[in-house]
């Protein structure tokens, strides 16, 4: 597995690779768990070369949320990355991405439909930060396909449009989420959950399930579940910050035809901030499996 720091000596081995070769892309924060190991699987299936990238990347945080903190620890994600058989290791420093500072770039507005609902709402900016990152590591690395957790389904569905609108030649490939033993969705968080909060945490992904038996069977209208499901996270210890019924497809406000529902939710456990999400409806279509817009 190459490890690889600059922009430069990345070119030079991708140059060098035989002009056949598909390249999937699969962008990380690190601290790496099993649910980025499933991207990574996935993209080795698809195609002849893995790139993976690790960048905590300061654009996508906002004043006073975690980026000091994040957790690096590149050592144990090489290990790993090594084990699943991924080929290349992109890891960037700020300065070599940001060599103006981070504050200087140019950056991507992600139209305000998309960006400034669910976790957009409480995170300004936060998407712009993402889309930006990744347009640039698009551009560095020009993959045939790169690979994105469903866990981040709004983070999926911002891309999916920056990459349709900015017309970038990749496609992009969902994986779903993996989840603990208890249902907990996977995440570089959870590692900062007391053993307290750690046992509250299961309630988002169960809540989730609650609310989408709920809008099978018809018992609820989707305002109603949507404030039953804010109640019930309270009850489970969460601060919520916002459980919302959505189209699938677009993250707009769900049709009473639309079948392809999803109900995402977040909410604090102390200082914590916890997203999940969940499709009421499985039997659709898988987003991946439908086009995007
Ligand atoms: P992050 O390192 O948190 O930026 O995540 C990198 C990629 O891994 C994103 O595409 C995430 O959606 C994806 N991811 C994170 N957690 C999970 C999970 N539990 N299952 C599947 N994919 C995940």
């Amino acid at each position: 597995m190459k490890v690889i720091e600059e922009i430069d000596a990345l070119h030079r081995i991708l140059a060098g690779l035989p002009g056949e070769a598909s390249v999937a892309l699969v962008p990380t924060m690190g601290n790496l768990h099993q649910g980025h190991l499933a991207l990574m699987r996935e993209a080795r299936k698809r195609a002849h070369q893995v790139v993976a990238s690790i960048f905590v990347n300061p654009i996508q945080f906002g004043p006073g949320e975690d980026f000091e903190r994040y957790p690096r620890t590149v050592e144990a994600d090489l290990d790993k990355l090594r084990k699943v058989g991924v080929g290349m290791v992109f890891l960037p420093s700020v300065a070599s991405l940001y060599p103006r500072g981070p504050e200087s770039v140019t950056r991507l507005k992600v139209p305000s439909d998309l960006a400034d609902q669910l976790c957009g709402a409480s995170r300004p900016g936060h998407f712009d930060g993402v889309a930006t990152v990744v347009s640039k590591l698009f551009n560095i690395v020009q993959p045939d396909l790169a690979v994105f957790g469903e866990k981040d389904y709004q983070q999926l569905m911002v891309l999916r449009r920056m990459v349709q609108d900015l017309n970038f030649p990749v496609d992009v490939v969902a994986v779903p989420t993996e989840r603990e033993d208890d249902g907990l969705a996977m995440s570089s968080r959870n590692g900062y959950l007391s053993e307290s909060e750690r046992r509250c945490a299961p309630r988002l992904f169960e809540t989730l399930g609650i609310c989408a038996e709920s809008l099978r069977l018809g018992r609820k209208s989707v305002e109603e579940v949507e404030q039953w499901g804010m109640q019930l996270l309270r009850e489970g210890g969460f601060e919520p910050e916002y459980l919302a019924v959505r189209d699938a497809v677009d993250l707009s406000m769900p049709g009473p035809d639309a079948r392809d529902w999803i109900i995402l939710a977040a909410g604090r456990l102390g200082t914590t901030r916890l997203i999940d999400n969940l499709r009421v409806y499985p039997d659709a279509l898988l987003a991946s499996e439908r086009p995007p817009f």
